[in-house]
């Protein structure tokens, strides 16, 4: 029989240590999170082999005296919390008095440290979680801390963190994290003695976000600024055409604290939802702040995690908030073909610029009913655009302003109207005044607007005109549309199986099947509105779909698949030849839309070229 023993603290250190100390980038967190706690405007970070060799923190915070610097290395000594009450209202980012005796239990440690009112510092020296020295010793206001030869007492730990590039890669993400957290703290790291990152701590966050991840990216983001009795959401996110691959540039901090959590990030990009391409992630740094007491943050040994305790709450807010500001911007991508990247954005003018449309013809009439061709449904009521006038197109840009001046009022009230009917926020105000001026290979329409060119992929267009009309319906069920001829479908065992199971559910789409023996089926009807020769094609589609997102899938997003496909089949194809009035009615009908500026794929329907790129090419600027 085994006998139960009580721990020795330095095993018991080393256990934990395990659990917060799992490479050098999460020693750096604690580390730097002191700092922060410690109250310090200037955090300096340098490592050598990734960490592993070495690490220094330093900072101007405030310090400690000497009783306090050797306490600080005992289990569960924490200045920040004085009893179990304390938890319920965290603000400091430590509190478990855990970090310092963990990472020392680890590795050698050199510490000096002055406070305030101390004319001498103190410095210890640590080995394995054991002090070899402590003694006085002259030192700026705030804390040195070194700590040398991570896990040379672990050996098994060691051995997996071999590749100091990934680990240093590790220490800069996580610190850039924490950096984007605190604008107001300036942070710093160097690798190798050579500076990897540098931060201006002006409390600027665009500013901490450009030195991070670079001017270009920056240029790119738009403000979030969102606020409710129950919490205040800020921050930036990404247009959608600045997407990733991977999901590394989103970054959650909640309270300050920054946080890994999947349903905040999840909330966030449904808000995105249909204007990113597959695969792609976008990009955000999101402050959230709420009553502190509504987040547990005593969940995880690392503290990135938390639960919540209004979770749908939080979430509803999250995607609204970004929702919102989607809609009030235009997402137009600029290219910039000298450097062949999209670049800098423009300031929004949707709402303050008008410029007039029409040929001067009367292409009224016929342009309503090629409205109603390509809508499928008619749209609600025309938000800029007056089909019935037949103003002269002039190009002169001294006369926008007069224009602008007469229409102006006009332009507000029907937006405004227009809002009012619809609760939900649309994109309309933002769209750019187009003057159509032709096609391009049958396939890009070319338009001026008052700031250049733009390009429309009609096929791209189309298809999100069609999707926004279809899903704005209300009823939950798709009509069928009986056959004339029905087809025969044979299927695999699998499919068979997928197809028996889910009848109703596509029956309420509207595809309508009959047994024929075996794994053989006759399709009898197919959704009203689909082409009719694609009816086939498209059902086995669907039946794809179902065996590859058995689990996910909801009636939701199964009749989105479906309108997704039904809008790809109906919208005019590339190479499509379009008349004037055609093009005008789907850039006008494009205009109204929630979200005109990707398909439901989320590939663009529409770039810009500004008029300083044009320029720039024909050498009029250098
Ligand atoms: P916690 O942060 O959870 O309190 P730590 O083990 O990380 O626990 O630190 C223990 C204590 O040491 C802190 O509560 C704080 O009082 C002190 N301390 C640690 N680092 C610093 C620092 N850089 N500046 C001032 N005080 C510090
Ligand atoms: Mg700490």
């Amino acid at each position: 029989m085994g006998k139960i023993i009580v721990l020795d603290e330095h095993t018991a250190n080393k256990i934990a240590a395990g659990e917060v100390v799992e490479r050098p980038a999460s020693v750096i967190k604690e580390l730097v999170e002191n700092s922060i706690d410690a109250g310090a405007t200037l955090i300096e970070v340098a490592i050598k082999g990734g960490g592993l060799t070495s690490i220094s923190v330093s900072d101007n915070g405030s310090g400690m005296d000497s009783q306090d610097a050797l306490l600080a290395f005992e289990r569960h000594a924490t200045s920040k919390l004085t009893n179990a009450d304390d938890l319920d209202g965290i603000a400091t980012l430590g509190f478990r008095g855990e970090a310092l005796p963990s990472i020392a239990a680890v590795s050698k440690i050199r510490l000096s440290t002055r406070s305030e009112g101390n004319n001498a510092g103190i410095q210890i020296i640590i080995e394995g979680g054991k002090i070899l020295h402590s003694g006085e010793t002259g030192c700026p206001k705030g804390t040195y801390i070194e700590v040398n030869d991570l896990f040379y007492n672990t050996p098994a730990r060691q051995k997996h963190l071999k590749n100091p590039t990934s680990e240093a890669g590790h220490v800069s993400d996580i610190i850039s994290r924490i950096a984007m957290g605190y604008p107001g703290i300036s942070f710093q790291l160097k690798n190798e003695g050579r500076i990897a990152l540098k931060t201006p701590g002006n409390g600027n966050l665009l500013d901490c976000v450009a030195s991070i991840y670079g001017t270009d990216l920056a240029k790119e983001l738009l403000k979030v600024e969102y606020n409710t009795d129950l919490i205040s959401i800020s921050g930036f996110i990404g247009k959608p055409f600045v997407s990733r691959s991977t999901r590394n540039h989103q970054s959650v901090y909640i309270n300050g604290r920054y946080v890994k959590d999947k349903i905040i990030s999840d909330a966030v990009e449904s808000a995105y939802h249909s204007m990113l391409m597959v695969g792609r992630h976008s990009v955000f740094i999101l402050k959230i702040n709420t009553n502190p007491k509504l987040v547990d943050v005593n969940v995880h040994p690392a503290k990135t995690k938390v639960r919540l305790a209004e979770p749908d709450e939080i979430e509803y807010h999250i995607r609204k908030s970004v929702k919102d500001t989607l809609t009030s911007h235009r997402l137009i991508p600029d290219t910039d073909l000298t450097n062949n990247k999209p670049v800098k954005s423009l300031p929004d003018t949707g709402t303050d610029k008008k410029i007039e449309k029409g040929m001067g013809t009367d292409t009224a009439s016929a342009t309503q009913e090629v409205i109603e061709q390509f809508s499928v449904q008619t749209f609600k009521p025309a938000t800029t655009f007056n089909l019935s006038e037949k103003p002269k197109y002039n190009i002169e840009k001294e006369s926008y302003d007069n224009r602008r001046s007469e229409n102006i009022h006009d332009y507000v009230r029907e937006t405004n109207e227009y809002h009012n009917m619809n609760d939900t926020k649309t994109s309309a105000s933002t769209f750019p005044e187009l003057r159509t001026i032709g096609q391009i290979d049958n396939t890009y329409i070319v338009a001026e607007g008052l700031d250049g060119m733009y390009l429309i992929d009609q096929h791209a267009a189309h298809e999100r005109i069609l999707y926004e009309t279809f899903m704005s319906r209300e009823q939950d069920y798709i009509a069928a549309e009986q056959l004339l001829f029905p087809e025969t479908i044979q299927l695999t065992n699998q499919e068979t199986q997928i197809l028996v199971d889910n009848i109703n559910k596509l029956a309420n789409l509207g595809f309508v099947l009959e047994h024929f023996g075996g794994n053989s089926f006759l399709l009898r009807a197919v959704p009203a509105g689909l082409p009719k020769p694609g009816g086939k094609e498209t059902f086995l589609d669907l039946l794809d779909y179902f065996s590859q997102n058995r689990y996910t899938i909801t009636d939701k997003t199964l009749k989105e698949k479906l309108l997704i496909t039904m809008s790809c089949k109906n919208a005019i194809k590339a190479h499509d030849r379009l008349t004037q009035p055609e093009m005008e009615a789907l850039i006008s009908n494009l205009a109204k839309l929630k979200q005109p500026y990707t398909c439901p794929h989320g590939r663009p329907t529409i770039i810009h070229f500004t008029i300083y790129e044009l320029e720039k090419m024909f050498k009029r600027v250098i």
